[in-house]
């Protein structure tokens, strides 16, 4: 067999595409080469449903270990007692920890997706918001940051069986202390779905959940820069009840839920070759070359905060903890839309957002959202923040004007052209 070169030269041409450009989508990072080699690897092969050491086909011996490797480096990066690595993206993770702990109809709580969320916290368009009953807290109109008094009040009313945090858009620490106060209170479980900042979490840069939160999610190809995937997470929860009828808490009972949930629950066999990858990315996450990574990111993120404020742009909630930061376009008289538009003609990428209490659709938005993980991983200081904001301001300000565009964009490829990426690729 040939080797299939329509597709091939399609994967060059995405190389090329990510060498060239300023990738500020805040979901996206680039692996190691390492991550990417197991993925291409012979494990691809493997059928392995079931967990190590008790799995329900022969030949596992070796995927036992990489399999068991990737808990064990997952549980050191987080200081954690349980950790499932199976799950095929962070929407899987989360599906699998409401199906342990959930009946149909059961009520949940979540950040409303307009506000930052993301559509696994009880989206009407998602599996969240048809099985289960979906309720909604927000951010201050004021501040932007997370209305924890609506919170607490919308429990109280629902009773939720689970209150979700975490977020896709929302640049600000979570107070995880003050969410499982008022769960206790109403008999809730808390998920915390770290899927974005769990890279800065895993070197303490943001507040830590596991004390707080009887289960984590996260996704893996966000700030951890492994390969796309999800994990589910615990901490021992000091064998507290949850002051759930039904389930005790202890955590040897949850893992077997939660490792039920995963398989045979909702998935089949696991993806052993990226199960290898994860591996090796907790490994590299567990290096201080990561730590001053995870740094750089914070101040990167600040530092392009400032650089944004200083040129009138209106960020929500006034700036980042982590990151992300989200841009409330609408006294630059450009939408979400155009501006997201406008910065791919010049080799910018970013994404178009919702900004809380938005009042245009989802399809158009008021607000574009930035994240610098990527950025940071080809090596871009703090030194570079301004070149960068001044090069989108430029974009921004000239939506119209070819020619400027085209000048920007060839900007970008000269500053983007001093990082290599995958240098090995040729
Ligand atoms: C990205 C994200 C997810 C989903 O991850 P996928 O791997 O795309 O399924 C879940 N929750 C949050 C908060 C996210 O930001």
């Amino acid at each position: 067999m040939q080797k299939d070169t329509a597709i091939f030269s399609l994967i060059n041409k995405e190389l090329e595409r990510q060498r060239r450009g300023l990738e500020l989508i805040a979901s996206e990072n680039f692996t190691s080469l390492q991550v990417m080699q197991a993925m291409g690897s012979v494990l691809t092969n493997k059928y392995a449903e079931g967990y190590p050491g008790r799995r329900y086909y022969g030949g596992c011996e070796i995927v036992d270990q990489t399999e068991q490797l990737a808990i064990d480096r997952l549980k050191a990066v987080f200081n954690i007692e349980y950790a499932n690595v199976q799950p095929h993206s962070g929407a899987q993770a989360n599906a699998a920890v409401m199906l342990a702990i959930l009946q149909p109809g059961d009520a949940i709580l979540g950040l409303d997706l307009s506000m930052g969320g993301h559509l696994t916290h009880g989206s009407a368009v998602n599996f969240s918001g048809k099985i289960y009953k979906p309720h909604f807290y927000g951010v201050t109109k004021e501040e932007g940051i997370i209305d924890y008094e609506m919170l607490e009040a919308k429990a109280r009313e629902v009773k939720p069986k689970l209150i979700i945090c975490g977020a896709s858009a929302y640049s600000r620490d979570i107070d995880y202390a003050r969410i499982r106060k008022v769960a206790d209170e109403v008999g809730a479980f808390v998920l915390a779905d770290i899927a974005h900042p769990a890279g800065l979490i895993a070197k303490g840069l943001l507040s830590y959940p596991f004390d707080h939160c009887h289960i984590v999610t996260s996704t893996t190809h966000k700030t951890l820069r492994g390969p796309r995937g999800g994990v589910i997470m615990m901490k021992k929860d000091v064998e507290n009840p949850f002051g759930l009828k039904d389930i005790k808490g202890n955590l040897r009972m949850m893992s077997n839920l939660m490792d039920m949930a995963v398989f045979p629950g909702t998935q089949g066999g696991p993806l052993e070759h990226v199960i290898a990858a994860k591996a090796i990315a907790f490994g590299e996450i567990l290096t201080d070359e990561f730590t001053t990574y995870a740094h750089q990111v914070k101040s990167n993120a600040q530092t392009m905060a400032a650089a944004f404020t200083n040129r009138g742009y209106n960020i929500i909630s006034g700036g980042t903890d982590n990151h992300l930061m989200l841009i409330d376009l609408r006294n630059k008289n450009i939408s979400g839309k155009k501006a997201e538009q406008v910065l791919q003609l010049a080799d910018i990428t970013a994404n178009k957002n919702m900004v809380p209490y938005d009042d245009k659709s989802a399809f158009v938005t008021s607000g574009i959202r930035f994240g610098v993980a990527a950025i940071t991983t080809r090596g871009l200081n703090e030194e570079h923040m301004e070149n960068v904001v001044d090069l989108i301001d430029r974009s921004l300000m000239n939506a119209d004007n070819e020619t400027e565009l085209a000048a920007i964009r060839k900007k970008v490829n000269e500053l983007m052209s001093a990082f290599n990426l995958y240098p090995e690729l040729g």
